[in-house]
């Protein structure tokens, strides 16, 4: 098995959001999602197991897809991302509006959203596939949707560990460039001197050493700290 040929399918940026028979919400990043039928308009969602949203569609039988812009600050789709609904209320101070159900819909940085019911889902190892009927959907704003290849290649993000594409292959072992690059020890985020981190701040070639102290991973938020130098 080549593990590369997995990298050729495409995906998009979505955030996923639900609630629970208590009213407590969270949200998610996923890139595993596609509409599965059109009459009913159904889509699919691969979530992972161990994740508090999963917790909260298993208990909820809803949830909502946020699809979102190519514009989206690596900040947003970090703490998203790589951070955990448990210890933090991931929603403190971004724009969510609630749907008929409760579910949390989140607007910011959102082209456009779906919500849905449950219908079925389906156990796969790590993850449960759910398939929900499409409840209410809405375009908010124009814009572009992010892809998955487009967060990797010109946003440079990161996969965590929970995704369902991600492979070891994406561990640490970049070779250098002429600038010394770090490496963010909890995500795996690469500061690339070369192209800088416009989004915070930092003008392309900049090394990390001359990065301010404030500064923080652009992915997860760890601060300077956390980087090592990328072997
Ligand atoms: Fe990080």
């Amino acid at each position: 098995m080549d593990p590369n040929a997995l990298h050729n399918i495409s995906y998009g940026m979505y955030i996923v959001a639900s609630i629970d028979g208590k009213g407590r919400c969270n949200g998610q990043i996923a890139n595993a999602a596609m509409q599965i039928t059109s009459e009913p308009a159904t889509i699919a969602v691969s979530i992972n197991k161990n994740n508090l949203t999963h917790e909260l569609i298993n208990s909820s039988g809803v949830f909502s897809l946020s699809v979102l812009d190519e514009s989206t600050p690596l900040a947003f789709i970090g703490r998203f991302g790589f951070r955990s609904g448990r210890t933090e209320d991931k929603f403190k101070g971004v724009n969510i509006k609630k749907i008929d159900s409760g579910c949390p819909v989140v607007l910011d940085n959102t082209i456009a959203y779906l919500a849905a019911k449950v219908v079925n889902k389906f156990d796969c190892f790590s993850h449960t596939v759910f398939l929900g009927e499409i409840v209410e959907s809405a375009v908010i704003r124009s814009g572009k949707p992010m892809t998955y290849d487009y967060y990797h290649q010109v946003k440079r993000g990161t996969t965590p560990a929970s995704a369902p594409t991600f492979l070891k292959s994406e561990m640490p072992g970049r070779k250098a460039d002429v600038m010394q690059k770090y490496r963010c020890v909890v995500c795996n985020y690469v500061y690339d001197p070369a192209a800088g981190d416009p989004d915070g701040g930092i003008q392309p070639g900049t090394p990390f050493e001359k990065i301010p102290d404030t500064w923080v991973c652009p992915v997860c938020g760890a601060d300077k700290s956390q980087f090592v130098k990328e072997e």
